[in-house]
């Protein structure tokens, strides 16, 4: 079993082994709930605007079909490697199961750069890639939805060339859609609301009270979302905000309505200022109260993660905490709510996507995000009652209701799923 490699994959199997020794699960079950079912890599040839043909490695890794199909991402990133998919796929079966959603979790992408691409580019790329998917895919096999680099437009590419390929519109191929082809109300938001109001949970937890400060590390669909309901609903200032262009942190606030318009018309937070320009590794040590890593994995090490000042560390992104500095906080005073809840608001709200597509039956937005709230709320307390419980981290705690809830059902089915 050694075609997953690479440190991310390192992590998730980490991670795991820690909580397969707390819950005593025998060694020859392990390799079972831990290596993926299925992984697929395609070629994805494209004609370049210059006339150029390039073709660019795509992946799908499937984790596990045991409580339903598989749901997760599609991250199109220069980097991408199967070993980082795997472990996304990983994280998202916990994930869904520590949810209570019936699925497996998968993951996937295209090893391109979304943001050096033409539109005609990112479309030729988008649906080639589902054309290659096609066989291994469907919605009671493997649903997919955005990650980083893709949006509404490329899952309606996605959806659309599925959908030709059978005859007929099938809109429960994908989540994240544009509602306009059978996407959600609310599910764009879904991830940046859940991340606001687990905070606002966890600030209760705490007894945290007056006005609060948030860092958020990331500014496309989670991070500026959890940013603009922060501010707008639970009156916490922001005051750094970076991407991987530019950092920027005023201990009095930033003005986040004209920070958002700049990367509404640039892309990028590049250039909108040179006066609160900061390091990016020096924006997550700021004093704040709560710190949002809402970018990529592994930016909280043992380098940094001493040196933090928040109170809530709210993991937007996925896999932001090495086990090594978990280690480290672990013996501090912060209270982290871990990616597989923090930012499970996106993929409860894509399986509100997926049932009101089967059912051919659409709610109201405020119907979505109230019935979030509900399962949120509910899982929060499942997370910080179990970790109070058994003395666990709340990452070791929401992990162990997740594996648990997959083994179990291994047990009942047997080795197949
Ligand atoms: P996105 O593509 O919309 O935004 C990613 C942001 O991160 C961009 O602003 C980019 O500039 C920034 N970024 C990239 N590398 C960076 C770096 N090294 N330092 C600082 N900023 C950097 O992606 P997204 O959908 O917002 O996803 C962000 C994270 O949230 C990912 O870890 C993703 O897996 C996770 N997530 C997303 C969803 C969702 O519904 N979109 C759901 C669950 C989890």
């Amino acid at each position: 079993m050694n075609v997953y490699t690479g440190p991310v994959f390192e992590m998730a199997k980490d991670q795991f082994v820690n909580v397969a020794d707390y819950l005593d699960i025998p060694e020859d079950e392990r390799s079972r709930l831990l290596y993926p079912k299925r992984a697929v890599a395609v070629a994805v040839p494209i004609h370049r605007d210059d006339g150029r043909t390039e073709v660019f490695q795509g992946f799908r890794v499937q984790h596990h079909l045991t409580l339903g199909p598989t749901k997760g991402g599609t991250r199109f990133s220069p980097d991408l490697e199967l070993g980082e998919v795997a472990a996304l796929a990983i994280w998202m079966s916990w994930k869904c199961a520590l949810a209570g959603l019936p699925y497996g979790g998968a993951k996937g992408g295209v090893a391109c750069d979304p943001w050096s691409l033409s539109r005609r580019e990112l479309e030729a790329i988008s649906r080639r890639y589902m054309q290659e998917m096609i066989p291994f895919v469907g919605p009671h096999t493997d649903v997919m939805a955005p990650d980083i680099g893709t949006n509404e437009q490329v899952m309606a590419w996605f959806m659309d060339t599925y959908s030709m390929h059978q005859g007929h519109a099938i809109a429960e191929i994908v989540t994240g859609k544009p509602v306009s082809v059978g996407g959600t109300a609310g599910r764009r938001e879904a991830t940046g609301r859940g991340v606001a109001f687990l905070i606002q949970l966890a600030m209760q937890r705490l007894g945290m009270k007056g006005q609060s400060s948030a860092i958020v590390q990331g500014f496309g669909n989670v991070g500026s979302t959890s940013a603009r309901i922060l501010q707008a609903e639970a009156g916490i200032k922001i005051t750094g905000v970076s991407d991987h262009t530019a950092a920027y942190f005023d201990p009095a606030g930033l003005p986040l309505a004209a920070i958002e318009a700049h990367v509404g018309q640039r892309g990028v937070l590049a250039g909108w200022s040179h006066q609160a320009l900061i390091g990016p590794s020096e924006l997550l040590i700021q004093d704040c109260d709560i710190l949002i890593p809402a970018a990529v994995e592994r930016v909280i090490d043992d380098s940094n993660a001493g040196q933090l000042k928040c109170r809530i560390l709210a993991e937007g992104a996925n896999g932001p905490t090495t086990p090594e500095a978990d280690a480290i906080l672990r013996d501090g005073a912060v209270f982290v709510i871990p990616d597989i809840l923090c930012n499970s608001g996106g993929v409860i709200v894509s399986y509100f996507e997926w049932v009101q597509d089967l059912q051919r039956l659409f709610w109201t937005e405020a119907q979505v995000n109230d019935q979030l709230k509900q399962l949120l709320t509910k899982t929060f307390h499942q997370v910080v009652d179990r970790a109070d419980r058994d003395g666990l981290s709340n990452r070791n705690a929401a992990m162990a209701i997740g594996v648990e809830r997959v083994r179990a059902g291994k047990q009942l089915r047997g080795l197949f799923p």
